[in-house]
């Protein structure tokens, strides 16, 4: 039989599940990507501190949202070696001085909660609830099927959809919680990307989202080496069954109706399907449909996120934390607010440009202790800081004081801070520069009303929800589509699902 062409513009994730997929599904893949490595947002940098050389994660740190089943099918899982710690992780209350431990037992953690922050509600109930939603998401994943409100309709009531999926996330966590200590921890992946209101429709079911991945069954955690492993990997199995990959390759032209590909370089590559697995307005470049140009240019896609990646040259003690790497390399989360109006509040002046930075929380991935752990000897350790809120304004070297009071809030919390030895600082608008994100959008475009769940696609044809606009032949998986970003893979996944579902 022979293959059909499919040719897939950019080697981030995405691109290369997808590709992966295809190829061992009848297909002669190509991918063409213009930067002059692949990874996308997932991918090295390096830094010589001292004469002594280390690599370190780029944009994404942590895995957690890839679905077991893409890291076995490509197989990933035979190439890198993962780790997700056992110990419970925790959140530090800056204002109170107060500390909470997060168990993964819920019946610990309720325990925890009530003696804590005074918690009066069922985190046993809502943990249950989570579980049936987050399962029909998985499930969702793996078919293949398009999200869609009738289905989750059928499989979980009415009642658990007007909740969960088209809710507003406020209404979630006060249905749940008493305490607000306990919906600020349960309610902060919903601000993980972006600046979503929790009160806006749809926002609770960022929630689940965020718990949807199965690599570690729902947590997260570390890949030995750095989590940029897992596009390089893919990208040398892809090329071992057959996909080629062309690296600083810039489009300059699409011929749709004789399905060209042509390139500035001079080359040109015939497709009987093509896919952009990049940000979504890359793709309007190159289409004549004005009103979908006018759609997405209408979306919303600004991010408030900043990543701190802090370098130190002994090993970072935790103030009362025990010594050993499970525990040192459990994540941390500082909050800076105590309730979800002043949470609320913060992520908004970001969006609206009020101040370059509004404390809200930071999450601390302890990479280097990670690295130990998976038997990963470094010349320093590594404290990953990921940072809300932070407006699209200036680039990291331009607000040299926030970086500073980033470092100094988490530093409050280690017993050596006077052994970091040098830290680099990235804003919504380095993402922009760096990965070209729209607006330095993590997920591309934003997680809210209209482009979540159901509404996240740019499909004009009915039942088929990857294809771009009206185009046929034409479609798009990147991290703006159905589920979000994340080094994942899933949408790429789902596309391929799609594309040979229909042809
Ligand atoms: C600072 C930061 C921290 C993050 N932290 C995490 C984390 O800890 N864990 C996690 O799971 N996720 C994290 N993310 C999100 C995650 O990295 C992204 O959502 C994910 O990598 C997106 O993958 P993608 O394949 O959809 O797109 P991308 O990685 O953006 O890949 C798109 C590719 O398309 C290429 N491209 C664009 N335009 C063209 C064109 N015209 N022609 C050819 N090629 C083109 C780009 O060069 C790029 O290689 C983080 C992101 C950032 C920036």
């Amino acid at each position: 039989m022979n293959k059909k062409k499919a040719i897939v513009i950019g080697a981030g994730v995405n691109g290369l599940v997808l590709s992966n997929y295809l190829q061992k599904s009848n297909y002669d893949v190509k991918i063409i990507e213009k930067s002059k490595s692949i990874g996308g947002a997932c991918s090295s940098d390096s830094i010589s501190i001292n004469n002594k050389d280390i690599s370190f994660a780029k944009g994404a740190t942590v895995l957690g949202m890839m679905p077991d089943f893409i890291f076995k099918d490509t197989g990933l899982s035979k190439k890198l070696k993962i780790y997700s710690p056992e110990f419970q992780k925790v959140v530090y209350f800056e204002n109170e001085g107060s500390e909470v431990n997060i168990y993964k037992d819920p019946y610990k953690l309720q325990k925890e909660l009530y003696n804590k922050v005074g918690e009066r509600g069922s985190v046993i109930e809502f943990r249950d609830d989570e579980n049936k939603v987050v399962q029909f998401i998985k499930d969702g994943y793996k078919t293949g099927e398009p999200p869609s409100i009738d289905s989750a309709i059928k499989v979980l009531g009415k009642d658990l959809v007007d909740m969960w999926i088209t809710g507003t996330a406020r209404d979630l966590l006060n249905h749940y919680f008493t305490s607000d200590k306990t919906k600020l921890y349960m309610g902060m992946t919903v601000i993980e990307s972006s600046p979503e209101s929790i009160d806006s429709k749809g926002s609770a079911f960022i929630i689940p989202l965020m718990d949807s991945g199965s690599v570690f069954d729902g947590y997260w955690g570390y890949v030995k080496n750095g989590i940029w492993q897992v596009t390089e990997e893919l990208g040398n199995i892809n090329k071992s069954i057959g996909v080629e990959i062309n690296i600083s390759s810039e489009i300059d032209e699409i011929d749709s109706e004789n399905k060209k590909v042509f390139l500035e370089s001079g080359k040109s590559f015939d497709y009987d399907v093509l896919v952009f697995a990049t940000d979504p307005l890359t793709p309007t470049k190159y289409f004549k449909n004005k009103k979908l140009k006018k759609t997405l240019e209408e979306k919303k896609y600004t991010g408030t996120s900043g990543k701190v990646t802090a370098f130190f040259k002994n090993k970072v003690k935790w103030i009362n934390h025990s010594d050993d790497d499970d525990s040192l390399s459990s994540f941390k989360f500082i909050f800076s607010v105590d309730n979800l109006n002043d949470f609320e509040i913060k992520s908004q002046n970001a969006y609206n440009k009020l101040n370059y930075y509004e404390p809200g929380y930071i999450q601390v991935y302890c990479e280097g202790a990670g690295q130990r752990k998976l038997g990963n000897k470094e010349p320093f350790d590594k404290l990953i800081f990921f940072t809300k809120n932070i407006s699209y304004d200036k680039k990291g070297y331009e607000i040299p004081e926030i970086h500073e009071k980033i470092k100094d809030t988490v530093f409050k919390y280690i017993l050596n801070p006077e052994d970091c030895v040098k830290s680099v600082f990235l804003t919504p608008k380095d993402m922009n520069q760096e990965f070209h994100f729209p607006e330095g959008n993590i997920d591309h475009m934003m997680l809210t009303d209209g482009q979540n769940f159901n509404q996240r696609t740019f499909s004009e044809i009915n039942n088929s929800f990857y294809n771009f606009g009206d185009l046929l032949d034409v479609f798009y998986c990147g991290a703006g589509s159905y589920p979000c970003g994340s080094v994942a893979g899933t949408a790429g996944y789902m596309c391929f699902k799609n594309i040979t579902r229909h042809k």
